[in-house]
């Protein structure tokens, strides 16, 4: 197979692109400096995504590399707390640079500083994910990061491969790219043995995968295979395919567009039908909204629930939480992750959209159920 024809074909019809830059790319070890070029080149070819439509979310390490040389601290040797300052005075920096390049392309670069928390509840999940659908949705790029500053021992990721797949999930993404200092998954080892071979498709993960992964080799890598490979899952899991690169290229993504080297993901299921599954399935309703005909015929056409088209709102549930859809007879039509804790979807219940502010005192959002949040039982077609 001309797997190079079949790479730049995979990540051409990609739209949605999350895209990891490990710490070793954007910061050079010797002089822990920005490797100020090489991030140009990179923002270039975003540039040129956007130009073809396509939406980019950064994950972007190097925020600890950057910082901790500046506190005079040995990087091997750093304590919990000294690697916390550190990204305190690394992220700024970083952000910065994102900010300044690809603002010279006329992207406005947004910064996104998320915990372990923000991904695994429900509710901070949804904030974040509106957050960055709407960044996205203005043609702005996320750079994200670990909140590492605040970010303890029991409470963090370590490292931004399993973070940028969550990041993947949140926002339906179809592609994520390690970009890394390893052009893929090789069946041992490739530095510690000669005869290792280059894995150019993984279609389900096993364990023989897992006994392929060595540890970290770079002095400023979290990561290593085994992250990258937990990432994998993830994102596989979501519908989103991930491809795993090396990034030492001068245009690491202009090099994928030309189908350059690497193992791919790839999930059985798309972004769209695996968030529709997660919610239509895997979801115990906390509570139930009942809407009028209007509102189901709406639904149906695949638009979100309006507060307006609700006539009754049952259950003790929180924002983020799934509630079942019912008609005015009872029958589900569906189910959802509802954007109001339910005392305040009680007291929005029949209102218009802009009528919202007058009971809740702040402007909330829209959408009692994003059309995003929703999974109708039969597709909406009866
Ligand atoms: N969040 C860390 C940083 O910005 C990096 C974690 C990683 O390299 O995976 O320094």
């Amino acid at each position: 197979m001309n797997f190079s024809k079949v790479n730049s074909e995979r990540f051409s019809q990609a739209q949605r692109i999350v895209l990891k830059i490990g710490s070793a790319l954007v910061i050079n070890e010797d002089t822990g400096a920005i490797k100020r070029q090489w991030l140009e080149a990179l923002c270039a070819d975003i540039s040129s995504l956007h130009k073809q439509g396509k939406k980019v979310v950064l994950v972007s390490s190097g925020a600890i590399a950057l910082g901790i040389r500046q506190l005079g601290i040995n990087p091997v040797r750093a304590r919990l707390e000294e690697s916390q300052a550190a990204a305190a005075i690394g992220q700024i920096q970083l952000a910065h640079a994102y900010q300044e390049i690809l603002g010279a392309y006329g992207i406005a670069a947004a910064q996104i500083l998320l915990t372990l928390d923000d991904s695994e509840s429900r509710k901070r999940y949804l904030n974040a994910a509106s957050t960055l659908s709407t960044l996205l949705n203005n043609n702005s790029v996320p750079v994200v990061n670990e909140n590492d500053t605040v970010a303890t021992q029991e409470i963090r990721y370590g490292d931004n491969d399993r973070l940028a797949a969550r990041v993947a999930q949140m926002v339906s993404a179809d592609c994520l790219v390690l970009l890394s200092d390893v052009d893929g998954l090789y069946t041992t080892d490739p530095a510690l043995s000669s005869d290792s071979d280059h894995i150019a498709e993984v279609n389900e993960l096993t364990d023989e995968h897992l006994e392929m992964a060595g540890g970290p080799r770079s002095r400023h890598a979290c990561g290593g295979m085994h992250t990258k490979l937990d990432a994998a899952r993830i994102a596989m899991s979501a519908g989103c395919q991930m491809l795993i690169t090396s990034g030492h290229l001068e245009h690491p993504i202009k090099a994928c567009q030309e189908g350059a080297r690497g193992t791919w993901f790839l999930p059985n299921t798309n972004p769209q039908a695996s968030r529709k599954q997660w919610i239509a399935g895997t979801l115990k309703p906390k509570g139930s909204v009942t809407v009028d005909d209007g509102a189901k015929a709406a639904l149906i056409e695949g638009k979100s629930l309006l507060p307006a088209g609700v006539t009754e709102v049952s259950g003790d549930f929180e924002r983020g939480d799934a509630v079942s859809i019912k008609d005015k007879i009872g029958n589900e039509l569906g189910r959802g992750l509802i954007a109001y804790p339910s005392n305040e979807a009680l007291s929005i219940v029949g209102l218009h959209s802009d009528e919202i502010i007058n009971n809740l005192g702040y402007r909330g959002r829209d959408e009692l159920i994003h059309r995003d949040d929703l999974a109708l039982i039969n597709d909406g077609s009866e």
